[in-house]
């Protein structure tokens, strides 16, 4: 569903592109996580795919219907309610206003949320605006999900949770993830397939398979090793 050809970006100088040659191919459902030091140009990447930023080299192909993102901190509207922010992104995506409610209340459950509807994000923990953040993006019902870094501010047993809560709702809702992180262990446990980008120029010059067996915390490590 994504198709990334040759893709290239630079900021100005053609000679120091952030971005060269990228070629990459995601298909349907596929979790990919995205691996690579800071500054090499993976929020370029994920900007480019969103249509955020523009390519200065190659081509690409994106779903028609476009994606969804999520961002590292929670951007939720501080005025409204936890259900309010996901209604909106509901009536941003043309949900006529009486299966709205029903419709957040739903999202909220997927996220484990359900008691906290009526609590603005000031009165959240930082876990739980992240899970309001995912359900928002997740009301957008676009087939491709771009995540950059959501969980990093979060504590380790809260970002274990989040990665619990997003491996199920991946499969169950069937959708194209792209994920951005510099923690290979995270890499390693929610991606089907993880990509290493370098620095200047950013390309992808490693990608590992990791199979069901090597999410286990052993070969996790294991693997998570090879990767460093
Ligand atoms: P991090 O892990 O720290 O988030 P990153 O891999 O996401 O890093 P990017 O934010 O994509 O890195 O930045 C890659 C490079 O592109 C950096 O050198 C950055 O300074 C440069 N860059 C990004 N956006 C712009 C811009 N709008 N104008 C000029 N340079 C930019
Ligand atoms: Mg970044």
């Amino acid at each position: 569903v994504v198709v990334l050809d040759k893709l290239g970006k630079d900021f100005g100088d053609p000679n120091n592109p952030v971005l060269e040659d990228v070629d990459l191919t995601i298909g349907r459902g596929e979790f990919v996580a995205l691996l690579g030091a800071s500054g090499c140009g993976k929020s370029t990447l994920l900007n480019l795919i969103a249509g955020l930023e523009q390519p200065t080299a190659g081509s690409m192909e994106i779903p028609a219907d476009g994606v969804a993102f999520m961002f590292q901190d929670a951007t939720l509207f501080p005025w409204l309610t936890a259900q309010g922010n996901i209604e909106l992104a509901l009536k941003l995506r043309g949900v006529p206003k009486e299966e709205r409610k029903e419709k957040a209340e739903e999202l909220l459950a997927l996220v484990h949320l359900q008691q906290a509807g009526k609590k603005r994000p000031h009165e959240l923990s930082g876990g739980m605006r992240q899970r309001v953040a995912l359900a928002r993006s997740l009301a957008q019902d676009k087939h491709v999900l771009l995540m950059d870094e959501p969980f990093a501010a979060l504590d380790a047993i809260t970002r274990d949770l989040l990665h619990e809560e997003l491996a199920r709702i991946w499969r169950h809702t069937g959708r194209t993830i792209i994920f951005v992180t510099h923690n290979v262990r995270e890499a390693v446990r929610l991606g089907q397939r993880v990509l290493l980008l370098s620095s200047r120029p950013g390309r992808v010059i490693r990608e590992w398979q990791v199979r069901e067996e090597q999410k286990q915390p052993e070969q996790a490590a294991l693997l998570a090793n090879e990767m460093t």
